[in-house]
């Protein structure tokens, strides 16, 4: 540990390059993806990523709730990301906060971006994001359970949304941030991607790096993001192989 001002800082970074849990740089944390985890809802998928654990499940297309809501050439998207109180160190109230409503609503937008929404006028399609252990980047373990779980549940997509956050961590481009990184790192820039364009339908960014750093880390996000985009498609086949749901289709 060292120490800055009263706060004790973790060495975040060793002068061989490695991290704070032994990872090389583009090095993402290990993930498993279960396609198809839950049996009540229409699609869903649990993610462990790291020390993360994230549930997703997916209703739809089904009435939209509330009724306002309703659009008559398409489906609407609503998110709703929430975090367990138990899935912190200290306690996290109960409830939607303000983070986690920015947070519903940049994975909405990103999935309007790749589902066929105009194929269901006047319906819902919902997404519920549960993180039930969080080691930062949940965010992006959010939309990789969301986008699986839409998969699962047979929403027509351009394509599946891999994501990934890229941060600055004692002063080198680093993959993946675990909880220490994210905390006391320079930079935090969760992203997603559209494999088969190369869109970016989400990119956000805390604290502050050169435009050359940008650059490298969009790129190293890019590569982490092709990289999930294999494990989701895995879990996806995985899981048809078993055996698809009754009257579901693959
Ligand atoms: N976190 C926490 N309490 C909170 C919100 C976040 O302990 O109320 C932790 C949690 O581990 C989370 C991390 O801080 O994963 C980083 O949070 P951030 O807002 O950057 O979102 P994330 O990286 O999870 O997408």
């Amino acid at each position: 540990m060292g120490s800055v001002g009263a706060k004790e800082v973790p060495v975040l970074l060793t002068p061989d390059g490695r991290r704070i849990d032994g990872r090389t740089l583009d090095e993402l944390r290990p993930i498993r993806i279960e396609a198809g985890a839950l049996h009540q809802a229409d699609g869903s998928a649990f993610v462990e990523w790291g020390a993360n654990k994230v549930m997703a499940a997916v209703y739809g297309p089904r009435e939209v709730h509330p009724r306002h809501l309703q659009q008559n050439n398409k489906a609407v998207i609503q998110c709703r990301y929430n975090m367990a109180a138990f899935s912190v160190d200290e306690r996290k109230r109960p409830g939607l906060d303000r983070r986690s409503q920015e947070i519903s609503k940049v994975i909405a937008e990103a999935f309007e971006s790749v589902v066929f929404a105009e194929e269901y006028p006047r319906t819902s399609i919902d997404i519920y994001i549960e993180v039930l252990q969080a080691n930062a980047g949940t965010r992006c373990a959010g939309l990789v359970a969301a986008s699986v779980a839409l998969a699962d549940a047979g929403i027509p997509m351009v394509d599946l949304l891999p994501a990934v956050a890229v941060g600055k961590v004692g002063g080198a481009i680093a993959l993946d941030l675990r909880k220490e990184e994210d905390n006391y790192g320079e930079a935090d820039l969760p992203m997603a991607l559209v494999p088969q364009s190369g869109r970016l339908v989400l990119l956000q960014m805390e604290g502050h790096m050169t435009e050359e750093e940008l650059a490298r880390s969009l790129d190293l996000g890019v590569q982490g993001c092709r990289t999930i985009y294999e494990k989701m498609k895995a879990a996806l086949r995985e899981r048809y192989a078993v055996g698809p749901p009754a009257g579901g289709a693959a």
